[in-house]
């Protein structure tokens, strides 16, 4: 059952899709009798969507006929916009909050369905993996994060990370023509650079997951970042030289991810993923530092097996697995 604000929320966005996909304009009448309402509880709708900055054309005598979107992630504009039968179907939008990774563990503690989304406009407390923080600023950016319920091992989430980095991948290239790699286990590269950070937190028993939240940060409009970052991070818009709207692009996400965690379930592993991953591994064949927590260390990485782990050989030719959780990858000479 829906209450009153749900439906509103729910016939906004269905009034949204259908003028999208209309080519031409669609008459208040076909809203009205799609949706068993008056002319004037159209016309609301219709009038808010403008304040909210949805160029809206009425003509009399033919209807109603979007010119202009703006770039915006309200609830409405994310339904709108979805098409999966789980993955983002259940959406909260902040304005501001503090980590939508926070929210989302909040969310699962409190019994929210698998698939539910926090979209946050701007963070007050964005994080990173270990403690480090997220730039979170507002108007330009996607700060996102899924709950997941998943029936496997505890042992098994870590890969959801890598799952989440293909989803984000391939969702980024087909809104946009660019080339994006990734850096193993959950960074997304473009040229080099940081486009997008991925961080999965659990809440689990020993042998049983409660919940587990995969947060996405992806720098989108930016134009430009603090100087602590400047050399390793970039966004969408200075990639492309064009702004880039963020609600089809999460929509694209969850579309990817919803796929991709349904081959990752079949097996409760990559190995059905793992060869589009070493694919679009920005180190693969490469030499790479492995930083870990006792020692540090040269090797040349080779690829993800089917648990996630990166493959590397030493020096002396031994090969060995790296734990996602133990250490951070860096290229000899810098950041990638
Ligand atoms: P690791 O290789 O261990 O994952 P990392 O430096 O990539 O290391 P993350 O936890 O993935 O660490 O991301 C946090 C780091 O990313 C921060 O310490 C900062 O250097 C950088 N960073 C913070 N905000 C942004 C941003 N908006 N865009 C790009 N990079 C950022």
């Amino acid at each position: 059952m829906h209450n009153s604000g749900q439906v509103k929320i729910i016939m906004k966005a269905e009034i949204l899709k259908m003028l999208r996909e209309a080519d031409s304009y669609v008459s208040g009448q076909q809203i009205c009798e799609k949706f068993g309402v008056s002319r004037t509880a159209v016309w609301k709708v219709i009038r808010q969507l403008q304040e909210e900055g949805y160029q809206v054309e009425a003509v009399r005598n033919r209807g109603y006929h979007i010119v202009t979107e703006p770039d915006v992630m309200t609830r409405e504009e994310l339904e709108s916009r979805m098409q999966t039968r789980w993955a983002g179907q259940n959406i909260v939008y902040y304005p501001e909050t503090d980590s939508t990774n926070l929210r989302i563990r909040q969310l699962g503690d409190e019994g929210a369905p698998h698939g539910t989304l926090a979209v946050a406009d701007r963070q007050t407390a964005g994080r990173g993996r270990r403690g480090r923080a997220w730039e979170s600023p507002a108007g330009s950016s996607i700060y996102m994060s899924i709950l997941l319920r998943p029936d496997i091992a505890p042992d098994r989430a870590p890969m959801l990370t890598l799952v989440m980095a293909l989803s984000v991948a391939e969702g980024i290239m087909d809104c946009e023509d660019v080339e994006v790699q990734i850096k193993w286990p959950n960074d997304i590269i473009i040229n080099g650079k940081k486009l997008v950070g991925i961080l999965t937190e659990m809440s689990a028993q020993i042998d049983y997951i409660n919940h587990v939240t995969v947060g996405v940060g992806i720098n989108v409009n930016q134009t430009g970042f603090p100087e602590d970052i400047r050399q390793t991070a970039t966004s969408l818009k200075m990639e492309t030289g064009h702004d880039v709207k963020r609600a089809p692009l999460i929509a694209a996400v969850m579309k990817r991810l919803e796929m991709y965690y349904e081959i990752f379930l079949e097996t409760e592993d990559l190995s059905g993923l793992m060869d589009m991953y070493n694919r679009m591994l920005v180190n693969r064949d490469r030499d790479v530092l492995i930083l870990g927590a006792k020692e540090q260390y040269q090797a040349h990485a080779l690829g993800i097996n089917r648990t996630g782990e990166l493959i590397v050989r030493r020096e002396d030719g031994t090969e060995e697995e790296v734990f996602a959780g133990e250490v951070s990858v860096r290229g000899v000479y810098g950041y990638v």
